[in-house]
């Protein structure tokens, strides 16, 4: 679909995959004017196709367009390029376990122009790619590294919007984490630096000895989908749930004490994975070799089963693409 000043949202069309053309002074090729979403695509076993709360993936695309300055693409067209693009593609939905279509809608600014303001004419597509199992041979916990040197973002910047800037400025984080033998890397608060914030691509929740579920509250984090929904799971279950500032020596010492029993990351790719341990130039939390929160894998197993269509969807949080 095409926007522009003028025009509003035009040209809505599903083509064949391949290059597209831009301007060598496209906006988003020098000041990163873009913004993206992630979401599944699941094959129930009656073969028909579904997706989990696309319409909140909708909205918070519309948070991201206000932050960076883009139209924001109504709801309804949002989940309409979902099902078009199904409806054509719907055979790359996988039918194996853990299996999904990946979908990324995406919008950028197209107008050629050399100096920095809103651009005038956007883009928005949406692309599919299947995708395997995320764990083969069973649910692993992982290490993540505390980064110190690097943070991801401040008060009044970027960080609550899906923008590929945020991703780009955790590249090296990533890098680092990798070298110290890492899945992910944590970010701590730009001002402080003492405050958890969420993984690269995942947000983080820990579980306390009395079942209270504790996640972090930040101006400056996505909003993740996932979160929202296992944390509403575990409200469901009788589960207290606090949103607040966390510090990274209260997870510390919570570890340390038996207060904190379990520690998990969650977001669309990966569902739900079991945090190990956390590592950083001074601390240490955990250990390599724990084994995965016995609420973190019942979480999980609840919400693929909503997913997959193997439990009740009691939130209505299923949404039919294919028909
Ligand atoms: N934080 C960041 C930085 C992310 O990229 C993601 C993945 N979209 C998440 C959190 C989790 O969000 P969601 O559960 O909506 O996938």
């Amino acid at each position: 679909v095409c926007w522009s000043e003028m025009g509003g949202w035009h040209r809505p069309r599903v083509q064949p995959y391949g290059p597209i053309s831009l301007d060598p002074a496209a906006a988003v090729l020098h000041y990163g004017q873009e913004i993206f979403e992630g979401l599944k695509a699941f094959r129930h076993a009656d073969g028909s196709i579904w997706s989990f709360r696309p319409e909140a993936n909708g909205a918070r695309l519309q948070r991201s367009a206000r932050r960076m300055a883009l139209p924001e693409l109504p709801i309804d067209a949002f989940i309409d390029s979902l099902k078009q693009l199904v409806a054509v593609d719907g055979d790359w939905v996988p039918n194996a376990p853990e299996t999904s279509l990946y979908l990324r809608p995406f919008m950028f600014a197209k107008e050629a122009f050399l100096g920095v303001r809103a651009a005038k004419k956007v883009n928005y597509y949406v692309i599919a790619s299947p995708a395997g199992a995320y764990f083969t041979g069973g649910v692993a916990p992982v290490s993540i590294w505390v980064s110190t040197n690097y943070t991801r973002a401040g008060r009044g910047g970027t960080g609550a919007a899906k923008t590929g800037g945020n991703y780009a400025s955790s590249l090296v984080a990533q890098q680092e984490a990798a070298e110290q033998g890492c899945a992910q890397v944590l970010f701590l608060d730009a001002e402080e630096g003492k405050y958890i914030e969420e993984l690269g691509g995942m947000n983080v929740v820990l579980v306390k000895k009395d079942g209270t579920l504790v996640t972090p509250h930040s101006e400056s984090i996505l909003e993740g989908i996932t979160r929202d929904s296992v944390l509403q799971l575990a409200e469901d279950r009788g589960h207290k749930i606090e949103r607040r500032r966390v510090t990274l020596e209260e997870w510390r010492e919570g570890v340390e004490s038996g207060e904190i029993t379990e520690m998990f990351a969650c977001g669309t790719a990966a569902i739900i994975t079991p945090i190990a341990m956390l590592k950083g130039a001074s601390v240490e939390i955990g250990s390599a070799d724990a084994a995965a929160g016995e609420l973190t894998m019942s979480l999980r197993e609840e919400l693929t089963d909503i997913q997959y269509g193997r439990r009740e969807d009691k939130h209505g949080w299923m949404m039919r693409l294919d028909a």
